[in-house]
């Protein structure tokens, strides 16, 4: 199997390339035509499987695809718990995006804001974010979510754990209805089963 095969196009396909990737992962190979068929999945894969790319990159097909606008509306958002994994999002998506015209902005909570609002300011097409610092500048009205089109919650497991389960519901309830959800997550309890159910449209399920 290559990257070639599963649907990417030459931009993607030369950083790719750059970044030094000879073939999909086990996990891409399943993921990334699903995504690209605008379908909701539910993937569960450990950190390591190369997941990361297994989401990011047909979301940079997809967004690369449609017309783009003057002001850039965020149309994918990436929620995932820690800092140390949204700066990690944010260089992969950067570097795959190098030979894209798509901006991405990282948001996490811990340090000041001002130059997350700043890197927000010009538009963006992809943000990758923690839950808390999220809501704190969409309720700052600092950001807008209304033309999210992808959502990704990743490790699903380790957001509630931390409690962020109330965040999650809360950005469900802002963000537009119509949209393409992914899940990852390393484990499937009942409580990331019901949330699941809770707003998923007839997901296709994909393991690592
Ligand atoms: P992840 O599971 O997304 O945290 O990725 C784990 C590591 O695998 C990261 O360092 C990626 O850069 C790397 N990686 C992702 N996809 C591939 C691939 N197809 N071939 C080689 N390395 C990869």
């Amino acid at each position: 199997m290559t990257f070639k095969s599963l649907g990417l196009s030459q931009s993607l396909l030369h950083a790719i390339d750059k970044v030094g990737y000879d073939q999909p992962s086990p996990i891409q190979e399943k993921v990334i035509p699903v995504i690209l068929d605008r379908k909701d999945v539910l993937a569960s894969a450990q950190t390591g499987t190369g997941k990361t790319a297994g989401f990011t990159l047909p979301i940079l097909e997809i967004l690369s695809q449609e017309k783009q606008r003057k002001r850039k509306p965020i149309r994918s958002l990436i929620l995932t718990p820690t800092r140390e994994l949204a700066a990690q999002i944010y260089d992969n998506v950067n570097a795959y995006s190098e030979f894209l015209h798509l901006d991405t902005a990282v948001i996490f909570g811990g340090v000041k804001q001002q130059a997350q609002v700043r890197a927000l300011k010009n538009g963006v097409d992809i943000l990758v974010a923690t839950p808390g610092r999220l809501l704190d500048l969409h309720n700052q009205r600092l950001l807008f979510l209304d033309q999210i089109q992808i959502l990704v919650l990743d490790e699903a497991d380790r957001m509630l754990d931390m409690g962020f389960l109330r965040d999650i519901k809360k950005i469900l309830s802002i963000i537009p209805d119509r949209r393409q959800n992914l899940l990852f997550s390393a484990t499937f309890s009942k409580q990331i089963k019901e949330l699941a159910g809770s707003f998923m449209y007839d997901p296709e399920m994909v393991e690592a």
